[in-house]
């Protein structure tokens, strides 16, 4: 790798297969693998790595809305997509497309099974979501038999796939609650099963289901920060491998004096003489105020440098006092080892929103 001069997220490959295989090897031989690349593959290049995951033997992708699936399509992806979250003004975009909606209530499935039956469809594959628990989207259970009758009156749709999903799979002080969500799972499926005479496939696990809950992995089960790295616990974060690397520069250093201030309102007020460096990269680029005032940093030399002052749309200023530095210096973010779960804990967050943040400003550099 040449040496960074600018603000660039870099995405190892190689570190991707790797998690891909490690929860492959947490399923049975003929378990489904779906990859969720919904929001830039939270973050990292949707396109790089579904068209990678594609070539591996990923099943299927998911993706939260429709305008995302068509992406995915204009980019080379021919494997299934399934859009998470689809809304009406979408359905026939996902049609003209080959992508396959979640249906999560009544109103969506009359008008998307209208829009199949006005573009002549038979058996168009759709994905019925249920709630159990999380009450976000989903039909109850109590649904499947208008369900049943709706789908019997006409043969525009069929069901691919019935899911839900689990509310709390990364907290082990929730599993209670849990069994409790898979085994309302199941009696819908089994509902099913009696009024529809097959059963569509079963799907409920993400990441931390997967690890967590493997006599819930039905038939196919849905990834997405695994992928990228992350095992949501101490434990499993070992066994992962974050798959990018936020790196930046130092644009320019500082001599402050005791009493002055640095940034916007003059939020820092230096207690002695100190030197800063300033970075490119700012609340635009996903680094939001939380971060600022301290709570934040970023590793220079090998050392960490917080964040003083109020966090600016393009750029931090960080303390390096004592640091070995200079001007046009390799700064990192984040990597491997100063991981975006560490980071994104300093500021009372989870690394789904500072992986996803990160803006579509900040280059995307793959490495194969
Ligand atoms: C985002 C999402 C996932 C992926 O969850 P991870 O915890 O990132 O593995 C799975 N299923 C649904 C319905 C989602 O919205």
């Amino acid at each position: 790798m040449p040496k960074t001069q600018e603000t660039v997220l870099e995405i190892d490959l190689s570190a991707l297969k790797h998690n891909f295989e490690y929860l492959k090897s947490k399923l049975q031989e003929n378990t489904k693998f779906l990859a969720v690349v919904k929001a830039f593959a939270y973050g990292n290049d949707a396109d790089e790595i579904a068209l990678f995951l594609q070539n591996l033997d990923v099943d299927y992708f998911a993706v939260a809305y429709t305008g995302e699936g068509v992406a995915l399509r204009d980019a080379g992806i021919t494997k299934p997509i399934l859009v998470l979250h689809p809304l009406p003004i979408g359905f026939s975009s996902i049609i003209d497309r080959c992508l396959e909606p979640s249906i999560y209530n009544e109103k969506v499935l009359n008008r998307f099974m209208q829009i199949a039956s006005d573009k002549n469809q038979k058996d168009y594959p759709i994905h019925l979501k249920f709630n159990t628990g999380l009450n976000r989207l989903g039909f109850s259970e109590n649904e499947v038999e208008s369900i049943y009758s709706k789908l019997n009156s006409s043969n525009a749709v069929r069901i691919e796939s019935i899911f839900s999903h689990l509310a709390a799979s990364e907290d082990l002080s929730e599993k209670e609650f849990m069994l409790h969500q898979i085994n309302s799972f199941k009696n819908i499926s089994e509902k099913f099963k009696t009024l529809f005479g097959y059963q569509p496939m079963l799907h409920m696990c993400n990441t931390s289901g997967i690890l967590n809950y493997p006599d819930a992995h039905f038939d196919m089960v849905r990834s997405g920060i695994g992928l990228y790295g992350f095992g949501n616990s101490e434990k499993e974060n070992k066994n992962f491998r974050p798959i990018a690397s936020l790196k930046s520069v130092i644009s320019q250093i500082h001599d402050i004096d005791e009493g002055e201030t640095v940034g916007y309102n003059r939020a820092y007020k230096s207690a002695s003489s100190m030197k800063t460096a300033t970075i490119p990269i700012g609340h635009a680029d996903g680094i939001g105020r939380p971060y600022g005032n301290e709570k934040g940093y970023v590793i220079i030399s090998g050392k960490k440098a917080p964040i003083v002052g109020n966090v600016c749309m393009d750029m931090i200023m960080v303390n390096i006092t004592g640091i070995d530095c200079h001007e046009g210096d390799e700064v990192i973010v984040f990597d491997a080892s100063n991981t975006a779960d560490e980071l994104a804990h300093s500021a009372n967050t989870i690394s789904y929103e500072l992986i996803s943040a990160i803006s579509q400003r900040v280059k995307r550099i793959i490495k194969k």
